[in-house]
């Protein structure tokens, strides 16, 4: 009865995160989807203890919840929403670690009487889930800036990682023929190093497409840690986890331009490059809000960019008060959304959802581009990579090839950031000196702030 019971209620939690993996696909329904998804998995982890096999080393393992819970629940709480990513790509990379660290033991468990399926099944498991998790600590390092942004290239670093990556695979079949533990942790290892390899030469633009690729990376490790423990729920999950991933990436490595090919093999390609292009000392033209609002008021359509430093700024709210001031003296106002702006999938439509900017005015890259020449003012508010034309015309950039918010098209643009620091890719703006920019320097949310005040007294 117990395991009738057992099983059907992993059933129920496979669908329960089928229907949130739907409800996460439109923003009205994605907090009901998340909570059905976080309801699934409790039911499913609740079951294991009451439902499943006999457990052992309970202790153990509620030690380990314990010890979960009082690190993760206050870091999801206390997170910016701007460190949302990686935070995502930090518990992307414990699960991968963990579903590698259950299939070596549970590999030293079955020892000789493992069957070959269950074997390769181990090996897969422990190679993905520890690049999964190594090269998540590397993009999280990367967006919290712990280290350079830019793809980390060295001389012969194309030989190093196809020289690791050919150890692993020998390695792997060393522990499919040989069966024994010390082969199981050099693949280990191995796979460890390979994932910091990785992902180091990854630099700006394509930092989006890999945490969603190690995403897809941990899920396929789950399901095939799945299998090796006999869990249909963790196959079930674990296979979502992977689709979904994978089908994310390719639509991000679609909206950026880049092949899924390139960007995995990016790494066996990737040349060192010059450092970027220093701080050198250029004239700029820099404004007022109350120059800033004398442009508006006599504009007839705008386009807002925003990027990462809105989200920053927490000016989501002022800049929807100044959407609000421009429509009601009649100028045409749209928001003009990159794929990538900030940083997470989305990130500049949950910002805007939070304002209640209406959807009808959130316009995609595609669909604003070819508006820029008729637009008198865009105004871009935190965002650079998104805008900066280098991705146009300077090949071997870190972001050329990926398609940008052509606001050089604009009669007019207005840059709201602090300084003349290059955005997230670490490469210069030539916008930022076109001598039809305007710079009004200052926190996003302060010069916003200043803006709708002038453009009231207008
Ligand atoms: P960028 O990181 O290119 O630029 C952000 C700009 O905001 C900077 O120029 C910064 O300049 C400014 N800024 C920061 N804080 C503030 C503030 N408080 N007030 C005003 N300005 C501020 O952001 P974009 O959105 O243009 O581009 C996103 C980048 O992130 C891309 O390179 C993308 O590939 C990458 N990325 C995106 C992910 C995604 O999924 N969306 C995930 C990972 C990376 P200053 O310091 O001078 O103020």
């Amino acid at each position: 009865m117990n395991s009738t019971l057992y099983s059907l209620i992993g059933l129920a939690a496979g669908v329960a995160f089928i229907l949130a993996l739907k409800g996460l696909s439109h923003p009205k329904t994605a907090r009901r989807g998340n909570l059905i998804g976080a309801f699934g998995a409790t039911v499913a982890t609740l079951a294991v203890f009451f439902y499943g096999a006999p457990l052992n080393n309970l202790g153990w393992i509620v030690g380990a919840i314990a010890v979960g819970l009082v690190i993760g629940v206050p870091a999801a709480r206390k997170v910016e929403m701007t460190q949302m990513p990686q935070l995502v790509a930090l518990f992307n990379g414990v699960g991968g670690g963990a579903a590698a660290l259950v299939a070596i033991v549970e590999y030293l468990n079955l020892g000789a009487q493992a069957t070959t399926a269950e074997v390769i099944f181990t090996v897969f498991t422990v190679v993905v889930g520890c690049v999964s998790f190594s090269g998540s600590i590397i993009t999280f390092m990367k967006l919290q800036e712990l280290m350079t942004t830019r793809p980390v290239v060295f001389p012969g670093g194309r030989f190093v990682i196809a020289a690791t990556l050919a150890a692993t695979l020998g390695v792997s079949v060393w522990v499919v023929v040989a069966l024994g533990t010390t082969p199981l942790l050099v693949l280990a290892v191995l796979s460890l190093i390979f994932g910091v390899l990785f992902v180091l030469p990854v630099g700006g633009a394509d930092v989006p497409i890999v945490i969603s690729l190690l995403n897809a990376f941990t899920g396929l490790t789950v399901a095939a840690s799945g299998y090796v423990l006999s869990s249909t729920l963790l196959i079930i999950a674990g296979t979502l986890v992977g689709a979904s991933g994978t089908i994310l990436t390719r639509l991000m490595a679609e909206a950026m331009g880049r092949s899924l090919f390139g960007t995995l093999f990016g790494a066996f390609t990737a040349k060192p490059q010059e450092a970027s292009g220093s701080a050198e000392e250029r004239p700029v033209r820099s404004g007022s809000a109350d120059d800033v609002a004398i442009l508006l008021n006599y504009a007839r359509r705008v386009v807002i960019v925003p990027g990462f430093g809105l989200a920053v700024a927490q000016a989501q709210h002022t800049v929807r008060e100044l959407a609000d001031l421009m429509l009601s003296k009649g100028i045409d106002v749209a928001y003009g959304i990159h794929p990538v702006a900030g940083r997470m999938p989305g990130h500049m439509n949950v910002l805007l959802a939070e304002a209640n900017v209406p959807y009808d005015q959130l316009a995609e890259m595609d669909e604003v581009n070819p508006t820029f020449g008729q637009t008198d003012v865009a105004i871009v508010i935190g965002a650079n990579d998104v805008v900066n034309p280098a991705a146009q015309t300077t090949p071997g950039c870190p972001i050329y090839g990926m398609p940008i918010l052509e606001v050089n098209n604009a009669a007019n643009i207005i840059f709201l950031k602090r300084s003349m620091r290059p955005g997230f890719a670490g490469i210069e703006n030539e916008l930022l000196y076109d001598p039809k920019t305007m710079l009004l320097f200052g926190d996003a949310k302060a010069s916003l702030t200043k803006v709708v005040s002038a453009l009231k007294a207008l």
